[in-house]
């Protein structure tokens, strides 16, 4: 079977497990379910057809009558048009062996009950390259491999790949693409528009941000300082563990601080209910993507923000407010904040402007 492949590496850790289970491997449904996620956003950007496959709106498995994105991925009555593969080596599984916590700013109610929860980093590293081999199963079009690599770009330039990217995970770079076709811009005239669509997520309706965050000392000389914010003084029982902030940072260069960051940003509108209609509860229906700070050099750090179907005036915030905000909430006593230098804009884009240079 002839086999065309992306070779990637995490630059924050990959999940592609559900919500609620554990992440050991990779698996190819999880980041099927990625994929196909960007494919809908893309096709609808272009003016395609999107089933929502994951509800009662997804394409009826009969007659061939299927959206854009069906046609590609496959559904009830229709397979799909390739298998994939992930070949890994070296996999460091976060959180088990190098666990780290970081607690909820406020106590939430369960079972009767106010408690401060914990929100883990998780998800995997790999010392080596992951291979996703894609296998062509029927003839995929020309325009099918234009949209593929065109997703896989926006992936590896602006956003991330797998489950929890609200979270931090999934920002990966691609190592290699032999995929064909890497060139051809998508085309709108050939998506067909048939089959079951919703409007939403629309890559015309994202943005994507980049900060770099630069402290005034080197990352692993605050981390020995302990500065960084982990949990209120009142959350009793909550162990710190510095050594895995430590081990991630000089093994795999990056500082697991999305939640400080989603924190801070949260911050930015006041309004209670608009906040839970952006940022979702504890992550799960957010609008709003946030990842692990990756490295840039000794002092300084990248971030990812994007998102979509969020107000101007919110993003705006965002980019005015950012560098104040951060300082609240990313350090665990007043005296640490001045150890940020600054937190500054460095790439912005639109999702129109990415579709703007597909004609
Ligand atoms: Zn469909």
């Amino acid at each position: 079977m002839r086999e065309f492949i992306v070779k990637i590496k995490p630059l924050t850790p990959i999940w592609t497990g559900d919500e609620n289970r554990e992440c050991k491997t990779l698996r190819e449904t999880g980041m099927l379910g990625s994929l196909r996620w960007w494919y809908e956003a893309l096709v609808r950007g272009l003016g395609g057809s999107a089933c929502d496959s994951t509800s009662d709106n997804r394409c009826p498995d009969k007659d061939g009558n299927h959206c854009d994105v069906c046609e590609l991925f496959g559904c009830m009555g229709w397979a799909r048009k390739f298998r994939l593969e992930i070949e890994s080596i070296n996999l460091a599984v976060i959180p088990k062996n190098l666990k780290i916590k970081i607690g909820t700013r406020k106590k939430r109610v369960i079972r009767k009950r106010e408690k401060y929860l914990i929100r883990e980093v998780e998800g995997l590293m790999a010392d080596g390259d992951i291979i996703l081999k894609f296998m062509p199963l029927r003839e995929i079009s020309q325009n099918e491999w234009a949209l593929l690599n065109k997703i896989l770009q926006i992936i590896a330039d602006y956003s991330a790949l797998g489950a929890k990217t609200s979270q931090g995970s999934g920002v990966i770079k691609i190592a290699e693409n032999n995929l064909p076709y890497k060139d051809e811009n998508p085309k709108k005239s050939e998506l067909k528009g048939k089959g079951n669509k919703i409007n939403s997520p629309n890559l015309a309706n994202f943005f994507f941000y980049k900060f770099h965050i630069k402290f005034k000392k080197g990352i692993s000389n605050l981390i020995d300082k302990e500065v960084f914010w982990t949990h209120q003084s009142d959350h009793y029982g909550f162990i710190d563990n510095w050594e895995n902030w430590k081990k991630l940072w000089s093994d795999y260069h990056f500082l697991p601080i999305a939640f400080h960051i989603r924190d801070a940003i949260r911050q930015v509108e006041d309004d209670k209910n608009k906040r839970h209609e952006i940022f979702g509860e504890l992550g799960k229906g957010s609008k709003i993507f946030v990842s692990h700070c990756y490295k840039v050099d000794d002092t300084t750090v990248e971030v990812r923000v994007w998102g979509y179907d969020v107000e101007k005036s919110i993003k705006h915030k965002i980019k005015k407010e950012l560098e104040n905000k951060l300082k609240e909430k990313l350090f665990s006593k007043e005296e640490y904040k001045e150890s940020l230098e600054s937190c500054t804009l460095t790439e912005e884009k639109t999702g129109k402007e990415i579709l703007g240079v597909v004609r």
